[in-house]
């Protein structure tokens, strides 16, 4: 039985073609005999109509008709993707025989000679829909199968973006969407190691915002939030794609500039300095300004190196806010 598209089994379909209406009539009272459900077709032409209409299971083929005849309308139906598929059996009159050489390189699966054997040609129908059935099964299943694949290559692409979704949220602040304190304290501490294995310049910027505490007393600790979020898209707008930003604490942040002397690291301290300063809010009553030290690697390790900046930082705060320092000197 054939098993349809839909799921339902039906008896297999058989497509007898030839010209000469007897043989049609002995066909068909041999292939009575099976649970098969028979068509016919006395031409070529006639014949490729019918099964682009209705695919059959299998198709008994005569080889010598008018107009067309039997190889012509087994190439045409081997040319095409939607019948190539189908096994055809040659018909044969016994002084035909070396014509089976032709039917075969034209693609036919088999042959039977004229006049038929009922028990032979019953065997090798029986034989090549069985065949053709475990054929569609199989690829029935390869489909199946390809289908199951596409769906877990799809599943693991979406776990592996959830997944990276997951990393970046490991790493990042939820509100800023900076580095996380202890993200940023990592990266510094590889960055450390590499600038000294490598011998490049490293600099980083402490920054705190100033006075921060009366926006949150004044305007309310959503506002406070909204400042947080602008002063943090400020900094990142004038870093290159190298550097490292954190939010270190509740209203600081920590800049990290690799292959940055001290120079350079004053010269972007300074721009964020202004860029913040520079900030419009919707309130026109809101400014924000922000206090930063700035410091380039000797030879300390992270702590060090971070304490050294935010005492830098502080000096800012005692000389007025609003600056940047980069010497305890004076
Ligand atoms: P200074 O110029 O000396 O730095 O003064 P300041 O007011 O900025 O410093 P202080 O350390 O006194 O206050 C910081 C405030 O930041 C206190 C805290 O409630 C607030 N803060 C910390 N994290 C958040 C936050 O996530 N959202 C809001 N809205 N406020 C925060
Ligand atoms: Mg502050
Ligand atoms: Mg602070």
């Amino acid at each position: 039985m054939a098993l349809m598209t839909n799921g339902t089994q039906e008896k297999p379909s058989i497509l007898i073609v030839d010209d000469v209406p007897k043989n049609l009539q002995v066909l068909i009272n041999i292939l009575k005999e099976e649970d098969y459900r028979v068509a016919v077709a006395s031409s070529g032409p006639q014949a490729i109509t019918m099964v682009k209409e209705n695919k059959p299971d299998l198709i008994l083929l005569d080889i010598i008709m008018p107009d067309m005849d039997g190889y012509d309308v087994c190439r045409e139906l081997k040319a095409s993707p939607d019948s190539k598929d189908i096994p055809i059996i040659f018909l044969t009159a016994k002084a035909e025989t070396e014509n089976v050489v032709d039917a075969f390189r034209e693609g036919a699966v088999d042959y039977v000679t004229k006049p038929f054997n009922s028990i032979e040609l019953l065997s090798r129908v029986k034989t090549h829909i069985a065949v053709k059935q475990s054929r569609d099964t199989i690829m029935r299943m390869n489909e199946k199968l390809k289908e199951e694949v596409e769906e877990r290559i799809r599943v693991a692409e979406e776990l592996e973006k959830k997944n990276a979704v997951l990393d970046r949220m490991a790493v990042t602040d939820g509100l800023t969407r900076l580095y996380n304190h202890r993200h940023i304290i990592e990266r510094l501490t590889h960055e450390i190691a590499e600038a000294t294995r490598y011998k490049f310049e490293l600099s980083i910027i402490m920054l705190d915002i100033d006075h921060f505490k009366r926006i949150n007393d004044n305007f309310g600790h959503q506002v406070g939030d909204e400042v947080l979020v602008k002063v943090s898209e400020a900094i990142t707008d004038l870093l290159r794609q190298v550097d490292l930003v954190g939010r270190y604490g509740g209203e600081e942040f920590l800049v990290i500039i690799p292959h940055t002397d001290r120079e350079g690291s004053i010269i972007t301290a300074e721009r964020i300095r202004q860029e913040v300063e520079a900030i419009k809010f919707d309130n026109n009553d809101i400014k924000v300004t922000i206090s930063g030290g700035v410091c380039t690697l000797d030879k300390e390790d992270c702590s060090e190196l971070i304490m050294k900046a935010d005492n830098l930082m502080y000096k800012s705060k005692q000389k007025g806010r609003n600056r940047i320092e980069h010497t305890m000197e004076d």
